[in-house]
């Protein structure tokens, strides 16, 4: 969507690995014993576009052996009495971007497929890498866009990830065929001048549109479009685009616009959910106070969940978005469930419940409204192998308390999740997240250090302790998945003619948008334990180093896994540095929890030494 959507997010892709150091929940493996045989029996059945009352769905090595009343089905094969539950083929969530734990968020809240509309793609062939080898049993199954096409400074562009963009028809070919060379699934298009949100931002032309829409088709690849106000949805699907992965809030639907992308046999992707945040409404902050979902939400995805796009000059409405639906529901569109998670206002997994409950808001039936996130993705998208419960498909599935094919919101009622056979341990999922809240409590009583106290580290003892925290400590997104290496080491030689600096080297992996490398100092008694250090200022700090830039990172407890940061310049001679406390993002330091020297995000080597680190 709007211009700034993905900031945050890509930081927070960013800072993952910083997260995980803090209260990792959810680095656990489904359990992959051989437990993926078993039957539920008497379930209310919505196999994807009907229901089937009392009905049993035998399992077996991971797909759907036999549908049907009172199966016969060994006494050695697992039971599940499931009456008065229902039982749905794992949800599909047709519009997300998918990064760090997104996947296994998604899973633990009864999504097993993620239709991504762009992330990195070394993330994505990572990840299919992974799922082709039969790992991630506790992850959603990724489909991706990998990249997406769009204008030089288009939206897309804005998230500090290089990616390749296009300007014009001539190109397009060449562009699509390396997308399907690096395994996209599909081809995802912006066609987006940001004027419905009262600004501007280069888009692709007609021209060069319809000329990825035909060289995708070229490959027999789907074309999908980001787009922004109705007459792009409209230019669009005259285009000859196979769907949209938005509706536009910029105007209530002309009279035949449902009529037009029929003729066009078109499909949306509406993302109610990511509309309402841009017309203002934290559109998941319901979600945050259902007890059958809250437990689950880590405090980060809480806090997003809060969170909407500011107001736009041109006041867009998810009304009239609302009102499209209804309208493409009558002329018989085929209509996907997509959250754009984790965009303001969503999270991965977790949104799709509130995109249901929208959908049905908007006319669907609780129904048709399970379809759009069930079987009509699986068919558009050409996933033949699940979105329906049948003999032979994947046993990607949902149980839940209750009956919501009448009542939407019993999907969040969730009993059990099955990806390929294999139950989510939801409950392992859930202590660790408790666990992680917990901690943060207790962490945010931890005493100040005495105020007195001013010197981090001079390394004259020769060693990279600190005078109070925690020593200095390496660190590199190799947590994150990443590639970036280094090392920390006492050399002689330090600042003011002292007899010891810290020397920082290594190599950034140019892998990642956010690849970092470099040492940690934590103020608290462990890493990113917060203490109240605003009697202090500034940070000061000498350095000097091979002439490139570095980051100085905060972490702060109300700043969550997002660090903000300054840079410094580095000459072959020691320079003293002075950065306010309140140049990181205006913290007073009340609630800092970690402090870091890194190289990166930009690849190659690099070398730099800090000495005299001080808080004044
Ligand atoms: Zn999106």
């Amino acid at each position: 969507m709007k211009s700034k959507k993905l900031a945050s997010t890509l930081r927070v892709l960013g800072w993952m690995g910083f997260y995980l150091l803090l209260s990792a929940p959810a680095f656990f493996m489904a359990s992959a014993d051989n437990n993926n045989s078993f039957v539920v029996r008497n379930a209310r059945v919505f196999d994807g576009r009907n229901v089937l009352d009392q009905s049993d769905v035998w399992v077996e090595n991971g797909k759907i052996k036999a549908v049907g009343r009172a199966l016969k089905v060994p006494s050695s094969v697992k039971a599940i009495e499931a009456s008065g539950d229902t039982l749905l083929p794992g949800l599909i969530d047709s519009h997300t971007h998918a990064w760090g734990d997104a996947l296994k968020e998604a899973e633990i809240f009864g999504v097993t497929t993620e239709l991504d509309m762009f992330t990195d793609a070394k993330y994505m062939q990572q990840v299919k890498k992974d799922q082709a080898e039969g790992k991630d049993l506790d992850m959603a199954d990724l489909r991706s866009a990998g990249t997406l096409a769009t204008a030089p400074g288009g939206h897309g562009t804005e998230y500090g990830m290089k990616i390749p963009t296009l300007s014009s028809p001539a190109e397009a070919q060449a562009w699509v065929d390396a997308r399907i060379a690096e395994g996209s699934d599909y081809i995802k298009i912006v066609v987006d001048d940001a004027s419905a949100y009262g600004s501007h931002r280069p888009t692709l032309d007609k021209e060069t549109l319809k000329a990825l829409v035909d060289a995708a088709h070229k490959r027999g690849k789907i074309a999908v479009v980001h787009i922004g106000t109705q007459s792009d949805a409209r230019e669009v699907i005259e285009a000859g685009a196979d769907g949209l992965a938005h509706l536009f809030a910029d105007s209530a639907p002309e009279a035949d616009f449902a009529h037009m992308v029929a003729a066009h046999h078109a499909f949306v992707i509406p993302t109610l959910d990511v509309l309402e945040s841009v017309s203002g409404q934290a559109s998941g902050e319901s979600l945050t106070t259902d007890s059958r979902l809250a437990p689950y939400l880590t405090p980060d995805d809480s806090a997003n969940l809060k969170r909407s796009f500011p107001k736009f000059s041109t006041a867009p409405s998810e009304k009239y978005a609302e009102e499209t639906v209804a309208q493409l529901k009558a002329a018989h569109v085929a209509i996907l469930a997509g959250t754009d998670a984790p965009n303001p206002g969503t999270s991965h997994g977790v949104s799709i419940h509130r995109e249901l409950e929208l959908l049905v808001r908007s006319g669907l039936t609780p129904q048709e409204a399970l379809a759009s996130a069930t079987s009509v993705p699986a068919s558009v998208f050409h996933l033949g192998d699940r979105g329906v419960i049948t003999s032979g498909k994947r046993a990607d599935l949902l149980l839940v308390k209750g009956d919501p094919t009448t009542d939407i919101r019993a999907t969040r009622d969730i009993v059990s999740v099955w990806k390929l056979g294999v139950e989510d341990d939801r409950a392992t999922y859930r202590a660790s997240i408790e666990k992680a809240k917990q901690e943060a409590v207790q962490a945010a009583q931890a005493p100040p250090p005495s105020s007195e106290m001013s010197l981090i580290s001079d390394f004259e003892d020769a060693s990279p302790k600190a005078k109070f925290g925690t020593g200095w400590m390496f660190s590199t997104d190799s947590i994150a998945g990443g590639k970036s290496s280094g090392e920390m080491k006492i050399v002689d030689g330090g600042a003011n003619s002292s007899k010891h600096g810290l020397d920082i080297s290594g190599m950034i992996d140019g892998g990642l948008p956010y690849a970092w490398s470099g040492v940690m100092f934590s103020p608290g008694s462990q890493p990113f334990v917060p203490v109240n250090l605003s009697s202090k200022k500034s940070i000061s700090f000498f350095a000097k180093g091979d002439g490139q830039t570095y980051r100085v990172l905060f972490f702060t407890a109300s700043g969550g896994r997002i660090p903000s940061q300054q840079t410094f310049a580095t000459t072959s001679e020691w320079k003293q540095f002075n950065i306010p406390f309140s140049a990181f993002n205006g913290t007073d330091g009340h609630d800092l929890s970690a402090i870091l020297f890194v190289g990166g995000p930009t690849a190659g080597k690099f070398d730099f030494q800090i000495d005299d680190v001080k808080l004044e």
